[in-house]
């Protein structure tokens, strides 16, 4: 059976390589290849950069107003075609179709319908100096680029496009190798919108091509999303021609569980932030501390609702709530760090190993995993696993547990269970996280700015102040006298 070839998007219709080189994308829940796509070699980079030029020129001159119209109308068909979207991102990704449904396609359409109500009301400044003035504008930077990481790309594709082209930037973006096609349905979406051709390109390949984007001296800025490393190296590049940057990476976040918690919500908002989407979320709180008085009571639900309530299976299937791994190679990491778990002395609670389910047999699942009895210094407790490995501590001193949590050069997220309002705000203000959420876990709404704090990224995604990272403000002084010269 033959499957499609993708070519890169650019200047508003597929493109064809002068290379042909291509590359496979396989489903993770099946190891089957679902189809290539076209690598962008030198032909289309340079295609891509005259594109988002002539795309640049013609969004800037139109007013917010015309483009926050626009956009509107991709949001509109974005949420039109859920389904199908939602289905791309379950092929891609080896996610549950219960989570695709109702979370991926809806946050990022969200994001875009924000950023598209925000933009006509970004205004600048005028203050007067004696009787001259200055006034401010907003400008937009030019050609910005996003690069995503796997795990939500569709979603990441929408995060970084909405902000940028509300602000009146034209983008080129890179997907992930591994899930290329969300970003492609997404540029045809802008495109039937009415977003001008050449306002949003799909770049195709690893990480050559992220590399060639982040060293380009036409490209402005960088939204990066990925691990650390990556995003090391990618600021690194990007210094070469100063570009502004945003990245958004890695996490190993803290989540604190008082003696007055409610148990079974705490309980809940772990199982979420360890296992929804199979564990490969970067703001998974992947180290739980539980009050000594409350630790066996947790654990002991924890295990039974484990044991009990998760399904792998065909992520199709409406019913499954756990999905398969992004990918063979993933999924031996994931089994390493559990290996050096056991070996490091944690005790496994429950899980541990590889899952071949009836209805996807050749897929790479990995049993929810929980360890108890951890110690800070381990590895699985100091590394991101990026899977559904979950490590759960135990603490009896409030101002002992804020140290040890802080104790990492991560600082993506963190969370506070406890019925008592100032212990929750007094933990959570001494948190060293840039997205904290007290009796509740992993919600990040449109409005939400989300970021890391130290090695987990910087700057932010979502919220007002996003805008603002997607423009440059030009001062003009107006004078109003005559000059006085001493020459
Ligand atoms: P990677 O860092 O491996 O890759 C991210 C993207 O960068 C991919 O498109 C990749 O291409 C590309 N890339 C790889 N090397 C380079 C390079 N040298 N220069 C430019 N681009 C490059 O991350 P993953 O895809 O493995 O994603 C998982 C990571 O992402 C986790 O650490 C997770 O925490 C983080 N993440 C952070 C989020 C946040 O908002 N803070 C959200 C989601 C994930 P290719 O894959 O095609 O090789």
């Amino acid at each position: 059976m033959t499957t499609p070839v993708y070519e890169n998007f650019i200047n508003g219709h597929f493109l064809k390589n002068q290379t042909g080189d291509t590359f496979a994308v396989k489903n993770p829940a099946t190891d089957e290849v679902i189809y290539h796509v076209e690598i962008a070699d030198e032909f289309i980079q340079n295609a891509a950069i005259e594109s988002a030029k002539q795309g640049f020129a013609a969004w800037s001159a139109m007013t917010p107003i015309e483009r926050s119209r626009i956009l509107l109308k991709a949001v509109a068909i974005l949420r039109e075609r859920n389904d199908e979207l939602a289905k791309v991102e379950v092929l891609d990704t080896g996610k549950p179709w219960q989570e695709a449904e109702c979370v991926d396609v809806e946050t990022g359409a969200d994001v875009i319908e924000y950023f598209a109500g925000l933009a006509p009301a970004q205004v600048g400044q005028q203050q007067m100096v004696g009787n001259d003035f200055y006034y401010t504008r907003k400008e937009p930077l030019g050609i910005c680029a996003g690069i995503g990481a796997w795990n939500y790309p569709l979603q990441i594709a929408c995060w970084k496009s909405g902000p940028a082209l509300a602000a009146g930037n034209s983008v080129i973006f890179k997907p992930s190798e591994e899930t290329p096609l969300g970003a492609i349905k997404l540029a045809e979406i802008f495109i039937e919108a009415g977003v001008p051709a050449g306002v949003f390109n799909v770049v195709q390949g690893a990480a050559e091509v992220g590399q060639w984007l982040t060293a380009n001296p036409n490209i402005e800025k960088v939204s990066f999303t990925g691990e650390v490393g990556t995003g090391k190296k990618v600021m690194a590049s990007a210094a070469g021609s100063l570009k502004d940057v945003t990245m958004e990476l890695g996490g190993k976040s803290p989540l604190l569980v008082f003696d007055d918690a409610d148990v079974s919500q705490a309980v809940s908002a772990a199982m979420l932030g360890n296992f929804y989407t199979q564990g490969e979320i970067c703001t998974n709180c992947t180290r739980i501390y539980v009050h000594k008085n409350v630790y066996q009571q947790f654990i002991d639900e924890l295990k039974t609702r484990t044991e009990q309530n998760i399904i792998a299976g065909d992520p199709m299937d409406p019913e499954v709530n756990l999905g398969a791994l992004i990918s063979k190679k993933h999924q031996e990491l994931v089994l390493g760090y559990i290996d050096k778990g056991i070996q490091e002395g944690a005790t496994l609670l429950t899980g541990g190993k590889a899952l071949s389910p009836a209805s996807a047999p050749n897929g790479y699942f990995v049993e929810p995993t929980v360890f108890v009895d951890c110690k800070d210094d381990m590895t699985i407790v100091r590394e991101e696993i990026f899977g559904p490995v979950m490590s759960v501590l135990v603490f009896d001193d409030e101002d002992d547990v804020i140290q040890r949590a802080n104790d990492t050069h991560l600082g993506l997220a963190a969370g506070v269970f406890t019925k008592d309002i100032q212990r929750a705000h007094r933990v959570i203000h001494q948190l060293q996280a840039g997205i904290c959420w007290i009796n509740s876990y992993g919600n990040s709404p449109a409005e939400m700015p989300v970021g890391g704090y130290k090695q987990s990224g910087i700057g932010r995604e979502n919220g007002i102040e996003t805008l603002d990272h997607y423009t440059q403000t030009k001062s003009i002084y107006v004078g109003m006298s005559n000059i006085e010269s001493p020459f």
